[in-house]
């Protein structure tokens, strides 16, 4: 394994890496930093947790040169798919960039647009930026992206995902055709291999962490359960043993508000964070997560992508996720920095067929977890009862539990 010292970086900033208390490069940062400080472009498939955000940062701090002062033209733009993840970056970046004394400026969504446009004014050498937002900007030639040196889109899958091509598309238009580009990924489907064939021409690829290996340290299980007694299922889970720090995934906002507050009535202390909070309600809530305030965060997929709480010890999956990569990033959260952590998915009747999807891409059976006492409707459906009554009899699919079900709360 190397070292830090061996990957070429300035003594500047290996102080910014003991100020960060990171003792040993991860394996992205190894790989990747040397290429980056020679200024190759990189692709990178590497999820959250293997320490991606410094692997970029480190160097790309050491690559570029101060910006002029007093104007909006950064020479550096880090792009990434959510305000979270933005405002997590920033963090980063500005700790490395200190010795530098840059101007590292965050620019994103749902906060006023005057005074980042003020700050932008005053100098920025690094933007961190959402890609709506920076679109703005673009449109209303309030930014210049001409001297742009290095470019990075975190996260591209999910900006994918999330319908932000268009401008993807517009920034890589707008930057000079010799800027450096670092592209990191969870999953490197078709479409940004086409990016990268016509903007990253001879990137170095780099691959971390294949899907299976990163889950090692979950432990995964899985509950059959029918759609109506899923609240019923949780309450009567978290009732059962001490979770610790447990991150909840519902399928929409609406249902993470719903679920808050059933568990709110229940005294469950805890927060629900999606799109449709603002900033602010936001900010809190995560602060109070990572605080410690709550044990408790319900949220969506889309706002998941950017939280990176440390010491997570839960996630459930109160609605099986749609895509099996969704699934993979949801418990990715969990089982962090050589801890184990725990990944349990609720699974009714009209989610066996997703559920079936992420064994398929994990490409192992998650064992059934049921609690003790608690009073199952008959009809749930056990999946891998199911696969074996496929097996032997080639029509009935319905497994129960041929219990009295048990007046409980909801
Ligand atoms: P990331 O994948 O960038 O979200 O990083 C995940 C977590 O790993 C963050 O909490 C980082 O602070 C931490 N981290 C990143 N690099 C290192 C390192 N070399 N040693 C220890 N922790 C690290």
């Amino acid at each position: 394994m190397k070292k830090f010292e061996d990957l070429g970086l300035d003594p500047k900033l290996m102080k910014a890496v003991s100020r960060l208390n990171y003792k040993n490069p991860t394996p992205v940062q190894e790989q990747a930093i040397p290429p980056i400080l020679e200024g190759r472009h990189v692709v990178a498939c590497a999820q959250t947790g293997t320490g991606k955000t410094a692997a970029f940062a480190l160097p790309l701090i050491q690559r570029i040169t101060r910006a002029s002062r007093k104007k909006a033209v950064p020479h550096a733009l880090i792009v990434t798919p959510t305000r979270e993840l933005a405002a997590q970056v920033e963090k980063v970046v500005s700790i490395a960039a200190q010795p530098y004394e840059y101007k590292v400026r965050l620019v994103v969504g749902g906060i006023k647009y005057k005074p980042q446009l003020e700050r932008l004014r005053r100098g920025v050498d690094i933007l961190v930026a959402t890609p709506g937002r920076l679109l703005d900007l673009i449109d209303d030639q309030h930014i210049d992206l001409s001297q742009v040196q290095v470019l990075v889109l975190d996260e591209a899958d999910r900006m994918l995902d999330m319908g932000f091509w268009p401008p993807i598309k517009k920034i890589l238009g707008t930057v000079s055709p010799g800027c450096q580009k670092l592209l990191f990924s969870a999953t490197i489907g078709s479409e940004i291999n086409k990016m990268v064939g016509v903007h990253m021409q001879n990137a170095v690829k780099i691959e971390i962490a294949r899907k299976g290996e990163t889950v090692r340290q979950i432990d995964q299980s899985c509950m059959p359960v029918e759609h109506s007694q899923k609240a019923e299922l949780l309450l009567a889970l978290l009732g059962s043993s001490p979770a610790g720090k447990t991150l909840i995934f519902t399928r929409t906002k609406r249902r993470a508000d719903v679920l808050a507050k059933i568990l709110g009535r229940n005294q469950i202390k805890c927060q629900a964070i999606h799109g449709d909070r603002n900033q602010s309600q936001r900010t809190r809530a995560l602060k109070d997560f990572t605080t410690g305030r709550i044990n408790i965060l319900v949220t969506t997929d889309v706002m998941a992508r950017g939280i990176h709480v440390d010491n997570i010890d839960s996630v459930i999956n109160y609605d099986t996720p749609i895509s099996p990569e969704d699934y993979i990033h949801r418990i990715g959260r969990t089982g962090r920095a050589g801890k184990r952590g725990d990944a349990t998915t609720f699974v009714s009747p009209d989610e066996i067929s997703a559920f079936r999807d992420i064994e398929f891409l994990m490409k192992s059976v998650i064992p059934v977890k049921d609690i003790e006492g608690f009073s199952y409707k008959e009809s749930r459906i056990v999946p891998q009862k199911e696969r074996a009554a496929v097996k032997q009899k080639p029509k009935p699919f319905q497994q129960g539990r041929p219990q009295r079900l048990r007046g409980r709360r909801r």
